[in-house]
Parts: C-alpha cells; structure tokens; sequence
C-alpha cells in the first residue's frame, strides 16, 4: 500500500529532525522504502513562532494505519526528548495524510487527515510526489485541492536532506 506522510519542524535543528525522521521511518519494519519530497519553508500562522519546514514522504507499506501511526509517533517522541528541555514549539510533526485509498475515521485516527485539504503547506509539498492522486471523501486530486484551499506563503527551501 501506498502511505503519505507529512513532516513538520519548527524548533532547534529543523533539517536534522527531517533528516533523522526520513532515517527513521526507512528503518521501520514493514516499511519496503521511502520517497521524500523537497523542503518548503512555511511563513507561520497565529501566535508569533518560528517559520516551519514542511516536507511530505511517499513510502511503500504492508502496515496497518494504526501500526503505522504508532511507528510515527514513536518516531515524533524521539525528536520531542529536545522539545521538552527548550519548551519550544514542535521539533518534529508526521501527520499520516494518505493510505491507500483507505478512509478511517476511529478515535485517534482518521485518514485522510481531516485538514489535508485545508493545509497548503501539506498540499504543497504532497503535489510534488502525487499530484494526481485522488483524496478519498474529497472526490478531488491534491493538484485539485491545492489549487483551491487558502493561499499561505509557503516557498521552496531546498532539497530533502539526506
Ligand atoms: P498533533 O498534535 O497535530 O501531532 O496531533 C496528534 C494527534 O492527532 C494524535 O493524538 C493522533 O492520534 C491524532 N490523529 C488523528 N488522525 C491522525 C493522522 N491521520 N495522522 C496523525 N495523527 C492523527
């Protein structure tokens, strides 16, 4: 199955926690391999915090949604041992955007994720790797979606770090 995820960070060593998280999730068994887009800088939204990097991965995977989720999450905790020192925003974020064509909506999971649509910085960097892939629910590709959710700053930083 086709999984898509997406990796924020805005805290301390921004391209060190993508770059950790790329390593990581290829080291997931049950994860076959793993495709990442380029990076793209977001221009912060709300309260006053850094800008974020925002990136999506493509990866190849017999996992369950919620075996899935648990591998990221645990992947999140790794990087979040720096946050809870500096009590700064968030070194790193997986948001599990697509699976498949899967719809799951349980306590603690839905996919795809609620505000997919919403997020240019999510569509953003997940049109460079599927753009036209159709949502399910949404009826509509991510090229689609994008071209249609609200604008928001969001400029190429540069590629995946390795
Ligand atoms: P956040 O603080 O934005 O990382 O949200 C994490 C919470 O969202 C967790 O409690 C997850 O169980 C829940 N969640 C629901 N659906 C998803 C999804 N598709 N990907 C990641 N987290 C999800």
């Amino acid at each position: 199955m086709r999984a898509f995820l997406g990796v924020g960070s805005n805290e301390g060593d921004r391209w060190g926690h993508l770059a950790r998280a790329l390593r990581a999730l290829r080291a997931v068994p049950g994860v076959a391999w793993v495709r990442p887009s380029s990076v793209w800088e977001t221009a912060p939204v709300g309260p006053p915090q850094p800008p974020y990097l925002n990136a999506a991965l493509e990866a190849e995977t017999g996992l369950e949604a919620p075996v899935l989720l648990r591998a990221m999450q645990e992947i999140e905790a790794a990087a979040g041992r720096v946050r809870r020192e500096r009590w700064g925003p968030r070194t790193l974020d997986l948001d599990l955007l697509l699976l498949g064509d899967e719809t799951v909506d349980e306590p603690g999971l839905r996919v795809p994720h609620p505000e997919l649509a919403r997020r240019a910085f999510v569509l953003r960097p997940l049109a460079e790797l599927c753009p036209e892939r159709m949502v399910p629910g949404a009826g509509r590709s991510v090229a689609a979606l994008l071209a249609a959710c609200p604008p928001q700053e969001v400029r190429l930083a540069g590629d995946y770090p390795r």
